[in-house]
């Protein structure tokens, strides 16, 4: 075949009703066996191959299985096993668990966000002494276990130039070393798996190359194109198709066009179709046009998606239609929620229906729009429009510059001293106390109608209460409420705000056997009634210390649904923000002092591309402040920030303009502080409890990092915090480590 067809990039692995995260589970906590874990896995990869191979696409992808993530699947392939893990001595499947998670004290590799998603891979550590050989046969093992199942597949695999700038220096590695001089290693075992798998009968493999459509260096873009000529030169392998996604390759483009790959994969919805149009090179070339989005739950607009596959007609040897990128990122099949309202579902397309429309799209770029007239009016009619609210719209409008800020910070300083009468180094926790079972099973008994109202509320109210008495009781200076009534902190809000559906089944892989249920942004977004001010309310009625009340925020909203794309972004962000505000002012009118607004997810809607980052940051600022922008100057903001990459979002830290920031510290030692510390003015909380440990931090730990703070951030604008919520967290630890957090900052205060 001169060309894999029409197809997609991938395709969830979870299973449709989470089998592969109950199985996994159930295999961790010894409960099964390992046979029974293999067992389910192959029964999953089988319905997979079937179900892609009945669709009608010509080419179904394999190895897009994956127990943990795929990124840590190449790792092992290739033998980047730290010593480590192969020290344990463990069997290859616990061995691959015990990088994902850590063994007996034997830390795991380090889990970061997959680009700009919400989904997470583990970082491969390489340095100069790093081996390569194939030393785990997935790949291969996926391929020929389809092939028994009648099914020639094309194996995904993470290609070899991402795979190395996905990864970071091992510990102890010189300084000036980077992963990617260890390319040409890396490619000889890519040759042999390539040499393997045409001997097994692959006629294509596809390596993702997503790491390009971001910002490369020369060099970078130069070892992408030594790669692909090494291995296009190769005698013995399968056709190579190169597939990019999340953004445009840009000047990767025309690098990759010159080697003798046989077919490119580009994102033309969040990529141009104009710059490909522009590349000659691909006159040889099959592209792939990826048009059917996979990482949004939307319906393509199928007469749109097959006028953009057609501009490529001129340029390209041959075209073909495909999804933008993997469909990891969308949940499997929208038959599996018949609650939906009729005119959501009718705009909606999850896993299953874009395959189908992969499938249509393609008959028509073949057989002309014509043959597939009634199926397009049938499955593409244009999509009902979002749901307009034309009251948010004039009071949009009816917006000046002055909503948008506060106070200078000195009379917010002035004024706060004043109305909060706060030690130095206040002590204060993120929101979150540690969920018990019991919470969990009250919270799902009230959503099935098995606990009335009254009764839930009552027994919210009776964990609020135990929660402030607690805090009162280790010493804490400002209190939460614990968010016991939250299953998360996206789904709660959009659950309460008007424009938003949330799924029963819509679960989409975020990390190893976690998963999230993303709300979908519809329509225009409102908040109907007060959503948190009867909690935070009741909690400051117990307690004369100043309780923080406590919201997500715009962006972290917007970043964890599947948002509308009828409109800008940051129009849809302004709606959001608009709503919280008026939450905001309910809770200030109540008597909430403290008022923080979460954003732990602004990084991660950081444009790929820098040349993006000035608008985005632009509309995100906007948004918070919008949210806070309404407050007297004796009314505190905090925000907090969960995780510890600040370079690039210092700016728009400082611009979203908090009283109090707090942001993950402990686990890097309070390294961020030197890219935040000195850039973000007013207070600051740098996380001194890794809450993603068990371990409960002694006094002099904290002690010593503080003191380490206070070298950036003065005594007048430090505050002692934990770097997260504590949701996760058993109780007895927690209530451990915050006495001791306490203890801390009464010694550091005296010191
Ligand atoms: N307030 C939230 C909590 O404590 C913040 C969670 C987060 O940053 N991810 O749970
Ligand atoms: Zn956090």
């Amino acid at each position: 075949m001169q060309t894999p067809g029409s197809t997609v990039l991938g395709y969830p692995r979870i299973g449709p009703r989470r089998e592969l995260k109950r199985a996994v589970e159930r295999y961790w906590s010894g409960a099964s066996s390992a046979e029974e874990l293999q067992s389910v896995a192959a029964d999953l990869r089988r319905d997979t191959w079937a179900e892609l191979a009945g669709s009608g696409l010509d080419s179904v992808p394999s190895n897009t299985f994956s127990f943990y993530d795929q990124v840590l699947d190449v790792a092992r392939v290739v033998g980047a096993v730290p010593e480590r893990f192969t020290a344990l001595g463990l069997t290859p499947l616990d061995e691959m668990f015990a990088m994902a998670r850590g063994h007996e004290g034997v830390p795991a590799l380090e889990l970061t966000k997959f680009f700009d998603t919400n989904y997470h891979y583990l970082v491969p550590e390489l340095g100069p002494g790093s081996r390569f050989a194939l030393a785990d046969r997935k790949p291969l093992d996926e391929f020929a276990e389809a092939l028994a199942q009648g099914v020639l597949t094309r194996p995904t695999i993470i290609g070899p130039a991402t795979f190395l700038l996905l990864a970071k220096p091992a510990p102890g590695a010189p300084a000036g070393f980077v992963p990617l001089d260890l390319l040409e290693p890396l490619l000889d075992v890519y040759g042999q798996v390539l040499a393997e798998l045409a001997a097994a009968g692959a006629e294509w493999v596809q390596l993702d190359e997503p790491a390009f459509v971001a910002d490369r260096s020369p060099a970078e873009i130069d070892a992408l194109g030594r790669a692909y000529r090494r291995l296009g030169e190769l005698a013995d392998r399968p056709r190579i198709l190169v597939a990019s996604y999340f953004g445009d390759l840009g000047p990767a483009l025309p690098v990759l066009a010159g080697t003798s790959v046989e077919a490119l994969a580009l994102d033309l919805v969040a990529g141009r179709a104009d710059s490909a149009a522009a590349a000659p090179a691909l006159r040889d070339k099959t592209v792939l046009a990826g048009v059917v989005e996979g990482r949004n739950v939307w319906r393509t607009d199928l007469d749109a998606a097959l006028a953009t596959a057609a501009t490529l007609l001129g340029t390209a040897g041959r075209v073909e239609i495909a999804t933008s990128c993997s469909l990891l990122h969308v949940p499997y099949d929208l038959d599996a929620e018949p609650a939906l309202a009729p005119d959501l579902r009718e705009r909606l397309a999850f896993a299953r229906q874009k395959v189908r429309e992969v499938v249509l799209l393609s008959r028509a770029l073949r057989q002309g729009r014509d043959a597939v007239a009634g199926e397009f009016a049938e499955t593409g009619g244009v999509a009902a429009p979002a749901q307009r609210d034309e009251r948010v719209r004039a009071r949009l409008d009816a917006l000046g510059a002055g909503h948008y800020r506060r106070g200078s910070a000195e009379r917010r300083v002035a004024a706060q001293r004043a109305h909060l009468g706060l030690p130095p180094l206040p002590t204060t926790t993120i929101g979150s106390f540690p969920q018990t079972g019991a919470i969990r099973a009250d919270r799902a008994a009230h959503r099935a109608g098995r606990l009335d109202d009254a009764e839930y509320v009552e027994r919210m109210r009776a964990e609020i209460a135990r929660v402030v008495r607690l805090q009162e009781d280790i010493g804490l200076d400002v209190l939460v409420h614990g968010e016991p009534e939250r299953n998360d902190m996206v789904q709660y809000f959009a659950e309460h705000l008007a424009g938003f559906a949330t799924t029963d089944l819509g679960w989409v892989q975020s990390y190893g056997s976690r998963c999230v249920r993303p709300p979908i942004l519809h329509g225009d977004v409102s908040r109907p009634e007060p959503i948190t001010v009867g909690w935070s309310t009741y909690a400051q009625s117990l307690t004369a210390k100043p309780v923080k009340a406590m919201l997500t925020g715009p962006v972290t909203i917007l970043a964890w649904s599947f948002v509308r794309t009828d409109q800008p972004l940051g129009e849809t962000a302004r709606q959001v923000g608009l709503a919280l505000r008026d939450e905001v002012r309910d809770l200030e009118a109540a008597g909430l002092r403290i008022i923080q607004v979460d954003e732990p997810a602004l990084r991660e809607l950081l444009p790929l591309r820098a040349a993006d980052r000035p608008a985005y940051v632009d509309w995100a600022v906007d948004a918070f402040r919008l949210v806070t922008g309404g407050v007297a100057d004796s009314t505190q903001v905090h925000t907090h920030l969960c995780y510890s990459e600040f370079a690039e979002v210092v700016g728009a830290i400082d611009g979203l303009d908090a009283d109090v920031t707090t942001v993950e510290a402990a686990r890097s030692k309070m390294e961020v502080l030197a890219q935040i510390g000195p850039g973000v003015p007013r207070g600051l909380g740098p996380g001194v409890y890794d809450v993603h440990s068990p371990q409960v931090p002694d006094v002099a730990e904290i002690e010593a990092l503080l003191h380490t703070a206070q070298h950036w951030v003065g005594p007048e604008r430090l505050w002692v915090n934990p770097d997260c919520g504590l949701k996760t967290r058993g109780e007895e630890e927690t209530v451990a480590a915050l006495r001791n957090l306490v203890s801390a900052a009464t010694a550091a205060r005296r010191s």
